[in-house]
């Protein structure tokens, strides 16, 4: 393949391609259309927050709550006229594109807003519910999600697909990088070159933090 400098110049790039499956919650189901099996490599984590007006709780700035009872906090978020609050952290084992709020789910999020609100809030309040499933890594049976490790796993199938899971939105970067990293060390051999540049040493000259490169940390959720 052909490539033109910034300069003009013409430069000769040899390509090589790979495909790396980066499919979040659906990743087994891609993974079943490569290797045959389903490799039951996830353990969905459902989190739903609810939508309540902001007069029912009058928080100015965003809050964190601890719930009564477990060991869990949630975020407690004004916007405009409502207030959102969530998160839950439980088993799932519906249809991954399709999660639904439960009863039990909006139960545990009033609940835990209860104990910090003087009038309580009730399901007449909620205005509105919303859903989604947290991809993490499958590790030993038992214990519960919220409890489960949130790194994330970098594999590859004999036909070279690189699959990258778990991690946390706050981890994309070094998520990608180790795919990269492993899509060269154990697929592209010996074969392709890593443009791409993976920081580690922060540069304080070099401006906003994610132009230096700190590594990104993780934070609850
Ligand atoms: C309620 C909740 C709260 C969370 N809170 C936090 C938090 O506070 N902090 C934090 O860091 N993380 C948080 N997370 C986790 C974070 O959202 C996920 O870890 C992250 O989104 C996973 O990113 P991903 O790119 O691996 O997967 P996704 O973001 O799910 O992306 C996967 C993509 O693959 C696509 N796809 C699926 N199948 C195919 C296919 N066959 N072909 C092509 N494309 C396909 C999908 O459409 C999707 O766009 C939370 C998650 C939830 C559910």
């Amino acid at each position: 393949m052909h490539a033109t400098r910034a300069d003009g110049s013409i430069e000769t790039i040899e390509v090589h391609t790979a495909v790396v499956n980066a499919a979040g919650v659906w990743a087994d189901e891609v993974r079943t259309l490569d290797e045959g099996t389903n490799p039951d490599s996830i353990r969905p984590a459902k989190g739903i927050h609810i939508t309540v007006p902001w007069d029912k709780v009058r928080n100015d700035i965003a809050a964190v709550v601890p719930v009564p009872g477990d060991k869990r906090s949630v975020f407690v978020v004004p916007w405009g006229r409502f207030t959102f609050i969530g998160t839950t952290d439980t088993d799932y084992d519906g249809p991954v594109d399709d999660p639904q709020c439960t009863a039990e789910d909006v139960d545990y999020l009033l609940a835990a807003i209860n104990g910090a609100v003087v009038e309580p809030l009730d399901h007449n309040d909620v205005l509105g519910t919303w859903a989604g499933l947290r991809p993490l890594v499958k590790a030993a049976p038992g214990g519960r999600t919220a409890d489960l490790s949130r790194r994330h796993s970098v594999v590859h199938s004999t036909s070279g697909v690189v699959t990258v899971t778990g991690g946390k939105l706050t981890t994309y970067r070094e998520m990608a990088a180790d795919a990269i990293d492993h899509l060269m060390a154990e697929v592209l051999t010996g074969e392709a070159v890593r443009l791409t540049y993976r920081p580690t040493q922060p540069d304080p000259q070099a401006g906003p933090a994610w132009r230096r490169g700190v590594r990104p940390c993780a934070v609850a959720g």
